[in-house]
């Protein structure tokens, strides 16, 4: 980490000057066959490589539309080459969205079109080649899949899904990623990301009720395998012992102490992130949601509430509903679906986000708080990307924006936004989401970063801005490690829930 320098600020809005080849070289180590096995992909780069890839992109082809028409719809206009973070943070072309497009695009036309096999070099097609192989494996590890391209481009070309589609590939070829595998490997096995193990688990809540009793001097409980509580809380597992995360914990745990809700945590299902997203595979993503479908099920809940994850609330937001039957329009011929259907309370939002509970909390006037505990906070947002361009919030467009700020102005007083082009739609991926929050790629994090953190020092010296609020582990985790190197406090990035916290009257209700 030594060696790792912040990039200097630009002037903005600027186009970076071009790097070639900045970072080549510079992708993520690869799964290791014992990582691979127990996700039942190949150990290692399959001899007849070649060939399975080609047959998984045609089969990904015919199964994801909306794949085909990203393959053949580019006019390269250029809208979007400079709206990446990572190309701004590194310079590097082909960090470039259409660039990163193209490294399938072109793999795409000498297969899937006719001028590509008959004229390649006239259409800008490639053989793939085990160079073109490493070269997905680097650059397509260094899109965070946070969409923000896709918002600037006329065609609305998602070069998330692209990446995703490309991963999938790499997986299927034995030349997967160690991070993401190897999390996912964890869930699978234990129940979290992190690999914490149910007796740990338990200490840690206890620990906590200890921690809350002492600070606050009130019985605020941190329930865990009730069965028939009204809530399951799912929240990604950091929230149990990394700060700032901590905090929001127990911000949550306030809350439904104040609101007299009954609730619980799983040990079996201890984790809303769902990296099977973020490496484009549909079982893996699958197999870890019905975790939580099984959970609810042996627990008997009403109500599935999701934590402050970003990524995880895109994936309960948008897909738990076919994978697991969570929300409206569950798979009917699935009986583990229409039990968990039969179960729910549907006269309440199925899954709710943990902002949306607390804003609905506020508006029946169930909770009460002192603003002037967050005074010493001079709180700016940062929306994070799955929350933002994946999902909704409170059941009308632009929700999952105004939530979070509305809860944030209600238990604090100062409050200031960021450069409305780094906001809402069009904010800045922390630098570290898809999959990308390791430290082999510390390098392409720190410089991913270079967006957010200037225009976070725009609000710090314009309005003494001190705290950024967000509602994503990822993100938490991201500027923990980064701020420092851009010469900011790491308690400066922290929960919305952690000013809930602090500003929450208990006892009262
Ligand atoms: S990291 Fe985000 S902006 Fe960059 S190419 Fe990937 S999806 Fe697009
Ligand atoms: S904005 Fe869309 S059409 Fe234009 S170059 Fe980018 S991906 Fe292609």
């Amino acid at each position: 980490m030594a060696d790792i320098a912040a990039p200097a600020y630009r002037v903005i809005p600027i186009i970076p000057a071009l790097k070639p080849g900045a970072m080549e070289g510079k992708g993520p180590f690869v799964a290791s066959d014992k990582i691979q096995d127990a996700l039942g992909f190949p150990g290692q780069l399959v001899e007849d490589w070649h060939d399975q890839a080609i047959a998984k992109m045609g089969e990904l082809l015919g199964k994801y539309r909306s794949l085909k028409v990203y393959m053949d719809a580019c006019v390269h206009c250029g809208a979007c080459s400079d709206k990446c973070h990572y190309f701004i943070g590194t310079q590097d072309p082909k960090n470039m969205p259409v660039a990163r497009q193209d490294l399938m695009r072109s793999v795409y036309r000498r297969y899937f079109t006719l001028p590509g096999k008959i004229f390649p070099k006239l259409v800008g097609a490639r053989d793939l080649t085990r160079d073109v192989l490493d070269e997905w494996h680097n650059y397509f590890h260094q899109c965070s899949e946070c969409r923000r391209c896709s918002v600037f481009c006329p065609y609305g070309i998602d070069t998330a899904e692209v990446t995703m589609a490309a991963r999938e590939i790499l997986d299927t070829v034995g030349y997967g990623q160690k991070y993401s595998n190897e999390i996912i490997g964890k869930v699978h096995k234990i129940g979290n990301n992190l690999g914490l193990p149910a007796p740990a688990l338990k200490d840690t809540l206890e620990g906590l009720e200890e921690d809350v009793k002492e600070a606050t001097g009130i019985d605020v409980r941190f329930p865990i395998d009730v069965k028939g509580a009204e809530v399951l809380l799912i929240t990604p597992s950091a929230d149990f012992f990394a700060e700032p995360h901590i905090d929001s914990l127990i911000g949550y745990a306030k809350v439904f102490h104040a609101t007299g809700t009954s609730w619980t945590l799983s040990s079996m299902s201890s984790e809303a992130a769902n990296f099977g997203m973020f490496i484009g595979n549909y079982e893996q993503l699958r197999t870890i949601a019905l975790r939580i479908r099984q959970a609810a099920l042996e627990l008997g809940v009403k109500r599935i509430v999701v934590g402050e994850c970003g990524h995880a609330w895109r994936v309960a937001y948008s897909f738990w509903n076919t994978l697991s039957g969570v929300g409206e329009g569950a798979d009917e011929t699935d009986k583990f679906a229409m039990m968990l259907q039969k179960q729910l309370d549907h006269r309440y939002k199925q899954p709710m986000h943990i902002c949306e509970f607390t804003w609905d909390m506020i508006g029946q006037g169930a909770l009460s708080f002192d603003k002037e505990a967050n005074d010493k906070h001079i709180i700016t947002f940062h929306d994070s990307c799955n929350v933002a361009r994946g999902s909704s919030m409170g059941g009308y467009p632009g929700g999952q924006f105004d939530i979070p700020r509305n809860i944030i102005k209600a238990v604090a007083n100062n409050f200031y936004e960021m450069n409305p082009n780094t906001t809402h739609e069009r904010t800045f991926c922390c630098g570290g989401g898809g999959g990308l929050l390791t430290d082999d790629l510390l390098d392409l994090r720190v410089k991913g970063a270079l967006p957010r953190m200037e225009v976070l020092q725009q609000v710090a010296d314009e309005h003494g801005v001190n705290f950024m609020a967000c509602i994503c582990a990822i993100c938490k985790a991201q500027f923990t490690k980064i701020m420092p190197i851009y010469g900011f406090d790491r308690r400066m990035i922290g929960g919305v829930h952690q000013l809930v916290s602090n500003a929450i009257r208990l006892g009262e209700k």
